[in-house]
């Protein structure tokens, strides 16, 4: 049985009224631990020693070359404690193995070696002013508090693309998990105490909605990096607004998969497959929305669903499971609801469509779903469900495909399938979307941006655009007179 504790400055210590909460294994059901709920004075603490942390002379002082080497260092721990991070990622949050193992843990590493390389480079500019006899200048400073708050879906993977770029900008953070899901963040933290980091530069809290709440009113901090809902990051640009503190939004999606009438279907099969599914659909890229030649219907949809009818769903530790669990009793229910409202409004299920009974009775196991002649206006086709469900949409030309998977208020991310190198190249500038891939599942890699338009988003997060996130330009001007 786990039970963290808050770290605050170089303390590891419980909440300061003991109050805790739990954490269960998706796949069982079963309590696996209990983790400090913080208070609104461990909040305050913590804000503290995060500004302690961020001005005290270990960090002020540590040169670019030491904060990469530190950097580096933590992905190195990683490394080391890959097996046991991928486990506790496969045991809070359901991973399939095949997803902890091979993508969370080393993407994770990744993203540090990543922003290690960063730590060196954070060059300013020097700007031809007009006025005469000026020499004028801009560096990068770091913004000081932050507030990195994580969802439940890739816990690892999210707080290292916002620890990794905030440290290598000489910020001081405060990590706040997802409830469901704190474990790996934990065992993050600890790695990089391990590793060096200055006390008070990385601290802890850990808790529920209120714990995040409180982050996000504080005067004390100076930016929010946040990925999670869009109902959360509107509240959050609401409450930023009182003392307009830096936001950087990562919200939801609803992506659209345009699948031409060149396409490949058997790729545009299993790529899709892939896309919809991976992480059982827990994924902010997920494709969910199916464009299909009204020709190609009912052989994409008669393949696609024989394909995910066929997938392995278990437990994570299986090294054969595709798909594993939903996160919590609460988000199988909410899926759940989307399947019957989609049945409800008329759209065609095809497969899938309920809980796994069984020896899996008392996990949160869905079967992937299916549905068919689904239309704009169904709710399965406007909101985000976040969970293994497919709608296959037909159209009949390619313009109006591209108008329907652009009337959402989601921009995150889109694909499209062809053979046709002009199309590839042309469509891409007519979807709304952070990004669009061609061909390609939902990939992520620290060396592009990530992030969306609309309700999708602020800012965008990896590559040199984490490094604008988390710094403000500075202007000297130098009377040369
Ligand atoms: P959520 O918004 O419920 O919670 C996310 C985090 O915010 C948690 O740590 C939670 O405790 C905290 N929180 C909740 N209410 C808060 C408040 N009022 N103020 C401050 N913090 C608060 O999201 P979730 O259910 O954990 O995650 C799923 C969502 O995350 C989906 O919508 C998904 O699309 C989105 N997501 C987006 C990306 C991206 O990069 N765009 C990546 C992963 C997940």
């Amino acid at each position: 049985m786990y039970a963290t504790q808050l770290l605050i400055g170089d303390q590891w210590v419980d909440s300061s009224d003991g109050g805790t909460n739990e954490t269960f294994n998706p796949a069982n059901g079963e309590l696996i631990g209990f983790f400090a709920e913080a208070t609104t004075a461990d909040v305050d603490a913590a804000v503290a020693a995060a500004r302690a942390g961020f001005e005290s002379d270990a960090w002020q002082s540590m040169s670019p070359d030491a904060k990469g080497r530190l950097l580096w260092r933590i992905a190195d721990l990683i490394d080391r404690n890959a097996v046991e991070l991928a486990a506790l990622e496969t045991l809070d949050q359901g991973q399939p193995t095949t997803v902890s193992t091979a993508i969370s843990v080393p993407l994770a590493a990744q993203v540090f070696r990543y922003y290690a390389g960063y730590a060196t480079k954070l060059e300013g500019k020097l700007s031809p002013v007009s006025i005469p006899r000026q020499l004028t200048y801009q560096r990068r400073t770091p913004l000081g508090v932050c507030g990195l708050i994580t969802p439940w879906n890739f816990p690892l993977d999210i707080a290292a693309w916002k620890l990794a770029p905030a440290l290598a900008t000489g910020n001081a953070v405060i990590l706040k998990p997802a409830e469901q899901t704190p474990l790996s963040t934990v065992r993050l933290v600890e790695i990089c105490r391990e590793a060096g980091v200055p006390n008070g530069v990385v601290n802890l809290i850990t808790g529920g909605p209120q714990v995040g709440k409180a982050l996000v009113g504080h005067r004390g901090v100076d930016c929010i990096s946040f990925t999670g809902s869009t109902a959360v990051g509107q509240e959050i640009a609401r409450t930023s607004a009182t003392d307009l503190k830096r936001i950087g939004l990562e919200l939801g999606g609803k992506a659209p998969s345009i699948i031409c009438a060149d396409a490949d279907i058997d790729a545009a099969v299993q790529g899709n497959l892939k896309g919809a599914l991976f992480n059982t659909g827990q994924a902010c890229g997920a494709f969910t929305r199916f464009f299909v030649p009204r020709s190609k219907v009912d052989e994409f949809t008669s393949k696609i669903s024989a394909a995910a009818d066929a997938l392995k769903i278990g437990h994570g530790y299986d090294p054969e499971t595709i798909l594993g669990p939903l996160v919590s009793e609460e988000h199988l229910n909410r899926v759940a609801s989307y399947v019957a409202s989609g049945k409800e409004q008329g759209a065609q299920l095809v497969s899938g469509g309920e809980r796994v009974g069984g020896e899996l009775q008392n996990g949160y196991f869905f079967r992937p779903t299916v549905f068919t002649e689904v239309t704009d206006k169904m709710k399965i086709a406007r909101e985000e469900i976040f969970g293994p469900v497919l709608s296959i949409m037909p159209y009949d030309d390619i313009d109006e495909a591209i108008t329907r998977a652009n009337s959402t208020d989601y921009g995150l991310v889109a694909a499209i399938w062809t053979k046709d190198l002009v199309t590839a190249h042309s469509l891409p500038q007519r979807i709304k979307a952070g990004t669009v891939f061609v061909n390609q599942l939902p990939l992520i890699d620290p060396g592009a941006p990530w992030g969306g338009v609309g309700l999708s988003g602020l800012g965008r997060e990896l590559g040199s655009y984490s490094i604008d996130e988390f710094t403000e330009p500075q202007s000297v001007f130098i009377n040369l007179d």
